[in-house]
């Protein structure tokens, strides 16, 4: 019963912050490191905009997609490919590692796909213990380290480029952590338009949030959930912005703007 209830009460809080990342399910979060009672931490969520077109009608705007866990989203992977349309896509190596086919096709068009790292377990990157949405941070700054080097050490073994941006689960952070990832050689990304609500919701909201991005927004959604409605409207908003008349940039690509030193 106590179980029961606790799920539900998760899946509430879940949906109800719409956070931006995906959150795994209510089974997974009792990590046995959790804390009886997490001490209150600052904790960030940045901010990131990218340099303006200035172009009445051509918005210039960076789509980010999380692979954070699971399997790869044919219906945005299809629409990426067929419409060419440029995309940064955070990777887990637990991602990488059941995902080899979709991999093959990030790396067959590297004119479209800038691919960067969204660590190696998904464990959020905060360097004190606590929990965010009932997810255990990785709690020390050894942990933060060890999540950050175990993604891209997986990435280049996968024969991708060593990444230099960083997204941690949940796009939570604590200050101290930002520093501890910035010294490590990485901007950190944060997003402008959360696109999905961590791929929690429907596909008619999802399409009209990215359809209405604006010049220099970065929309953060997800890759990794074929099954979710929201993948659906991801697709059909790539549609409705290139008709719009859409540049599409990687992270790459222009200058970007982050709040919270994730970028300077
Ligand atoms: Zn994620």
């Amino acid at each position: 019963m106590n179980r029961i209830l606790l799920a539900s009460a998760f899946l509430l809080a879940a949906i109800s912050a719409a956070s931006a990342d995906e959150l795994p399910s209510a089974a997974q979060t009792s990590a046995a490191t959790t804390p009886a009672t997490a001490p209150k931490i600052k904790l960030v969520e940045p901010h990131l905009h990218i340099a303006r077109s200035n172009i009445a009608g051509h918005a210039r705007i960076a789509l980010t997609f999380d692979a954070c866990m699971g399997q790869a989203d044919e219906r945005i992977l299809s629409t990426l490919v067929r419409e060419r349309i440029p995309a940064t896509i955070f990777v887990t190596a637990r991602w990488l590692k059941h995902n080899p086919a979709a991999l093959a096709v990030f790396l067959e068009n590297p004119d479209l796909f800038e691919l960067e790292n969204h660590g190696q377990n998904h464990i959020p990157a905060v360097d004190t213990p606590t929990l965010i949405y009932g997810i255990a941070s990785a709690g020390s700054p050894q942990a933060v380290k060890q999540e950050v080097e175990g993604g891209a050490a997986a990435m280049v073994a996968s024969g991708i480029p060593a990444p230099h941006w960083f997204r941690g689960s949940t796009a939570k952070y604590d200050l101290s952590a930002i520093g501890e990832i910035r010294a490590m050689g990485y901007r950190i990304a944060g997003y402008s338009v959360n696109g999905d609500g961590g791929s929690l919701l429907g596909a008619a909201i999802t399409e009209k949030r990215i359809a209405s991005a604006k010049d220099g927004d970065v929309v953060i959604s997800h890759i990794n959930q074929p099954t979710h409605a929201a993948g659906e409207g991801v697709a059909k908003a790539l549609v409705d912005l290139k008709a719009k008349g859409t540049e599409f940039v990687r992270l790459d690509d222009v200058d970007d703007m982050g709040d919270d030193k994730t970028t300077e």
